[in-house]
């Protein structure tokens, strides 16, 4: 099929939050009476789901120390409530599981979430807290866990088979989704306004753009001449100047090849996503040998989907990769992009750390590369804000599988209602030192 001359909206990215800004657009247009068909296009270089989202870990939960971002995971998990099977999503709930270190702030991402309505449990106390954990995993042997924030909204759905359902619903709707097609430019007008998308089989001219580019996003920035070094106004109102717009941070995940049953509860139920952050020594499960004395976490749960056991582990930065080298963070071409056995080794000891049953499991941990890179703002939250006028951008900062909500709230704002849930992540934060409040969470996300 031939690539069309004109689109009114041209989304670019076929993934989480390209598709869901279509969905929600589609929806309106054809509840005004409008026809979609010809009028909304998605553009992808590879297919759908071929960046972040397809090798997502797939959590989604609300647990932010700041309130901007618990206000919109909480509009994100309605969204996934509303249609489980389509998009594949299991709402088992998730549990932070911390150290002294972390008690106060988690505390208080609790109490706030009550003031939201978004259910939730808070254990404090070394012994309560292990109390909690063992009466529902027997075999539970964490050390140095203070407090266990559990909340029972949540879960994780299965990455590409959501995206999956979720194309569907937006190719029901009459929009068509163009893979195998670059973006590599733009054509601009009066006032820097965007007036066609440059793409590698020719311009389609159009009203309105959306980027959703996961960890491409600094291509388009640079594209659209945006700065690569921002001014930054601090929580105490120091001002940074040429601090880096964006950031590289390698996302380490795995799976261990064991039957997801083994981590069944006590009472035979699927189990809420766990996230355990403490600062117990870490032993290897192999010899013995001390693996780190510092902070460490680790997330993970059952999947399927993985074949396992899948999870993580605290990401780390990168280099920046030079402004004119493409990024490719899934290619085969990034070797160094995937996670190594060092990886693996810290990660199973910690399952083991955790929970007796995983004791013994280092040899079943799989040998593909998984894990994958992320793109990070200067504040590492999304910018989600409108450039040369009629461009709107989907920086997530790598938060953002279970941000569904997100797409369309943005596709609200194109049709011209402001969105207050949006309006804590616009790039003119950074000047204004309208930043968000950063936790003792170890992870750069949280
Ligand atoms: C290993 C890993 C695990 C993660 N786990 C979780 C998790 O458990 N929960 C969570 O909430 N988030 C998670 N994330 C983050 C989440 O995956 C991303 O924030 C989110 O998927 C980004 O979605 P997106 O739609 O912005 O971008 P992407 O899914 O990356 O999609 C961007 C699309 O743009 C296309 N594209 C790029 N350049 C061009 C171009 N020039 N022309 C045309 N098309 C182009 C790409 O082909 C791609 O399909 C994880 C990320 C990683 C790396």
């Amino acid at each position: 099929m031939s690539l069309p001359n004109q689109a009114e909206y041209v989304i670019v990215g076929a993934g989480i939050h390209g598709l869901s800004t279509a969905w929600r657009l589609a929806e309106r247009l054809t509840e005004s009476g409008q026809s979609v068909e010809g009028k909304v296009i998605i553009l992808d270089k590879s297919g759908i789901s071929a960046g972040a989202t397809g090798i997502a870990c797939g959590v989604v939960r609300n647990n932010y120390f700041q309130p901007a971002m618990r206000k919109l995971m909480a509009h994100s998990v309605s969204i996934w409530e509303s249609d489980p099977e389509a998009f594949s999503y299991h709402p088992v709930g998730y549990m932070q599981i911390s150290p002294e270190s972390m008690r106060e702030d988690v505390k208080q991402i609790h109490a706030e979430q009550q003031e939201i309505g978004y259910e939730s449990v808070f254990i404090e106390g070394e012994d309560e807290s292990r109390e909690y954990m063992l009466s529902m995993f027997d075999d539970w042997q964490a050390q140095g866990i203070t407090s266990v924030l559990h909340e029972k909204k949540g879960g994780y759905a299965n990455n590409t088979k959501a995206m999956y359902g979720l194309a569907k619903k937006v190719e029901a709707l009459g929009v068509r989704i163009i893979t195998g097609v670059e973006v590599t430019g733009f054509t601009r007008g009066d006032n820097d306004t965007v007036t066609a998308v440059e793409t590698n089989q020719g311009p389609i001219s159009c009203d309105k753009v959306v980027i959703g580019a996961g960890p491409w996003v600094r291509d388009f920035w640079s594209m659209l001449d945006l700065p690569s070094q921002i001014e930054v106004k601090d929580l105490d109102g120091n001002v940074h100047q040429d601090v880096d717009m964006w950031r590289f941070w390698q996302l380490e995940e795995g799976v261990l090849r064991v039957d997801p049953e083994l981590l069944k509860t006590n009472d035979g139920d699927m189990p809420p996503v766990l996230h355990v952050d403490t600062d117990a020594p870490l032993y290897s499960a192999v010899d013995g040998s001390l693996i780190t004395d510092e902070m460490w976490g680790i997330y993970y749960k059952p999947d399927w989907h993985f074949g396992g056991i899948q999870g993580g582990a605290s990401p780390y930065e990168i280099k920046k990769p030079a402004e004119d080298v493409a990024i490719d963070p899934y290619g085969p071409s990034s070797p160094e992009f995937v996670s190594g056995p060092e990886f693996a080794h810290m990660w199973v000891s910690a399952l083991a750390h955790c929970h007796k049953r995983f004791e013994g499991t280092m040899p079943k941990y799989h040998k593909e590369p998984s894990g994958g890179v992320g793109c990070f703002t200067a504040d590492s939250f999304p910018v989600i804000d409108t450039f040369n006028s009629n461009v709107t951008i989907i920086a997530d900062s790598n938060h953002g599988y279970k941000m569904l909500g997100v797409g369309c709230l943005v596709a609200e704002e194109l049709l011209g209602e402001k969105q207050d849930l949006l309006e804590p992540f616009r790039f003119s934060r950074f000047k204004e030192g309208k930043l968000h409040p950063v936790s003792n969470s170890p992870y750069p996300w949280s």
